[in-house]
């Protein structure tokens, strides 16, 4: 019998553990999966929003919904609520508000109520995500996106998770050992490299030389492997995201019964946004901002203001937005922040994890040479970026806030050419999913619309008006729509009792 292929991830993170998890679960111990992580570095431990591609891969992953929610004491994610993105607060305390929901906006019979709703006077219509899904209004009523007893990861709407990263991590970790990947506890301390440039072992402190076919760089920012070893160059996308650190605190609830916001909210400020995070126990809150834009000072009374006092302690996390052009050198492939980190916003983290790792899984070369695949990964993670960065700038450039932040947003300069080649055609149609190549995107159609039209985009279809001639049709549609959002409303529990339905077990 040949001697069966090896797998060395470094890093015990979430994107160690999901990977390691991912592979053995996938090739169902016909290759030899060993982890190596330092206790002593520790992992980021950061990141607590999820976008719904996580309920599949739990699954896979064999893992139980709700011994999940127990484990990492998780809530339900239905979206992200955005404050203040298109204007700032106003006097007398106006503001603007939108919801962008996971739900995918109602259709009929492949035909869209999107134009008729565009149709609409804009002075009298509902918000968008309003008129075309029910979840807005149950987001916004704190009702979870399902009734106990549902079934594992399924409901009547789409959802994701808010979760301890530290605690997902352990519980990856615990399924990953399960799966039958070896553990092993210490320090890579060298990287050995072959005449042709590809690894030939690392060197450990604790467990000596360690050989793989492939080896996994789960290292987070230090990117021991792709980049300490190999060099793969780091692309920094800071002239199109400007964000770059970010100030993380935990908060606990005025009161046990608080209710639990099911979605992130996420609100403008002169530089960037903060996030707030209903957890089971506590709140996630972090202020994002430019460093070239706002000082660490002010960011930490931007946060203060946020939270109302200053009983907590906060934590920096300073970050370059950009990734790996090269994701994949010879024999090494990179996975999680060790590749690439954008921001933040839209909870992207854990997506590219499971992006890169059911490629790595489909394209492994069982027999071939370890860098066969490279070539083609490289390619469609560099797309899969490059379109997370036109949906992220999305956010930004639409917005009229007058700071310079914004305004810098707003300039062309800053706006990638293929965003921009999208926002003049959307100013005569909506997104559509002939946009965008589907393996190459982590955000659909939809989720465009709900950003466009949440930040007031115009697209003018009155010119056409005459090509929409269904509107008796559409009327009794959005009608429907309202009347089962009341419904739902109704029947719906609160977000906080099934968190604690589940949590007690039942
Ligand atoms: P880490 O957690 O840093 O793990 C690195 C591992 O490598 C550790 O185990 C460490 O010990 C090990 N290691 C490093 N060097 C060595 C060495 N020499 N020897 C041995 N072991 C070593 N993602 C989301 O999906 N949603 C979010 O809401 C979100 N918010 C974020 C907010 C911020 C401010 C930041 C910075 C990130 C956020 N992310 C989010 C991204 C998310 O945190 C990461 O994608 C995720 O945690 C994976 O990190 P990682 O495993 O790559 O790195």
């Amino acid at each position: 019998m040949p001697e069966k292929r090896g797998i060395l991830v470094v890093g015990g993170g979430t994107a160690g553990w999901l990977t390691a998890a991912y592979l053995a679960r996938f090739f169902e111990g016909r290759i030899a999966i060993t982890l190596l992580e330092s206790p002593e570095i520790g992992i980021i431990g950061v990141g607590e929003g999820a976008f719904p591609t996580i309920r599949s891969t739990l699954k896979f992953l064999g893992i139980d919904e709700s011994h999940f929610i127990r484990a990492a004491s998780a809530t339900f994610k239905q979206g992200i609520r955005f404050n203040d993105w298109l204007h700032a607060p106003g006097p007398g305390g106006r503001r603007h508000h939108y919801l962008h929901p996971f739900e995918a906006p109602f259709y009929t019979e492949g035909a869209s109520l999107v134009p008729y709703w565009l149709l609409q006077d804009p002075a009298t219509r509902p918000p968008f995500a309003e008129a075309v899904t029910i979840q807005n209004r149950v987001a916004e009523a704190q009702r979870a996106p399902k009734r106990p007893g549902e079934g594992d990861y399924a409901g009547p709407l789409n959802y994701a998770y808010h979760f301890d990263a530290r605690r997902l991590a352990e519980l990856l970790e615990a399924r990953a050992v399960d799966l039958g990947v070896r553990h092993l506890r210490g320090l890579l301390t060298d990287v050995e490299l072959d005449a042709d440039g590809s690894i030939a072992a690392i060197r450990t402190a604790g467990h000596g030389r360690l050989e793989a076919d492939l080896y996994i760089d789960c290292s987070g920012f230090r990117a021991e492997l792709i980049g300490k070893a190999l060099g793969a160059r780091f692309q920094s996308v800071r002239h199109q995201l400007f964000t770059d650190r970010a100030l993380a605190c935990k908060i606990p609830y005025d009161r046990p019964d608080a209710p639990i916001e099911s979605f992130t909210v996420a609100t403008a400020h002169a530089a960037g946004w903060t996030w707030d995070i209903g957890l089971e126990g506590a709140r996630g809150i972090g202020c994002v901002y430019s460093s070239a834009h706002m000082a660490d000072d002010e960011a930490a009374a931007v946060l203060r203001d946020y939270v109302g006092h200053d009983r907590y302690s906060a934590r920096i996390i300073p970050f370059e937005p950009g990734y790996r052009a090269a994701q994949w050198v010879g024999n090494c492939v990179s996975v999680g922040l060790s590749g690439g980190f954008l921001e933040p916003l839209e909870s992207t983290g854990v997506v590219l994890i499971e992006a890169a790792v059911g490629m790595i899984a489909e394209l492994f070369p069982h027999n071939g040479p370890a860098e066969a695949p490279a070539a083609r990964f490289n390619a469609l993670m560099a797309a899969r970026y490059a379109n997370i960065i036109n949906f992220l700038k999305l956010h930004y450039c639409l917005s009229r806030r007058p700071e310079p932040f914004w305004r810098d947003n707003a300039d062309p300069a800053s706006i990638p050419a293929a965003l921009q080649e999208l926002l003049a055609q959307w100013r005569w149609r909506p997104p559509s999913r002939f946009d965008f190549t589907l393996d190459l995107e982590s955000f659909a159609f939809f989720n465009y619309q709900y950003i466009l039209y949440g930040m007031e985009f115009g697209t003018d279809l009155a010119p056409g008006r005459g090509d929409f001639p269904n509107v008796a049709a559409a009327e009794k549609l959005f009608a429907r729509i309202r009347g089962f959002s009341e419904r739902a409303t109704e029947d719906l529990p609160a977000h906080r009792a099934l968190i604690r339905e589940i949590n007690a077990g039942r």
